[in-house]
């Protein structure tokens, strides 16, 4: 049975290029998600760890204060959550279908 030709690496189009500045802001980087982040807006002490360390600079912040996630670029990984402080926790993650 003959199997289909893979392109070699010289017809492949280049990839990580970045054309413009700030245009990873173009990824849509949320539909990478399987778990996405909730947030407690009681426990929320607006300390804003969760923006700090954020990868994807998804959480949202207003007048100082946490403001949302920005779900078009949360990849859920749960960072958010891990990095609230423990005596806080006002974040979970959970299954994204739900
Ligand atoms: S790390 Fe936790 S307590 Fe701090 S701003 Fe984010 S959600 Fe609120
Ligand atoms: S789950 Fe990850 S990408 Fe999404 S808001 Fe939290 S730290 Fe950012």
């Amino acid at each position: 049975m003959s199997q289909a030709k893979e392109p070699g690496y010289k017809e492949l189009a280049i990839g990580g290029k970045i054309l413009e500045a700030g245009n990873s802001e173009q990824y849509e980087t949320g539909g990478w998600r399987t778990f996405r982040p909730v947030h407690d807006a009681e426990k929320c002490i607006h300390c804003l760890l969760c923006w700090i360390l954020c990868p994807d600079g998804a959480i949202i912040v207003k007048d100082g204060k946490w403001a949302g996630f920005d779900l078009k670029h949360c990849k859920g990984c749960g960072i958010c959550a891990e990095e609230c402080p423990p005596k806080v926790k006002a974040i979970t993650m959970i299954k994204e279908e739900k």
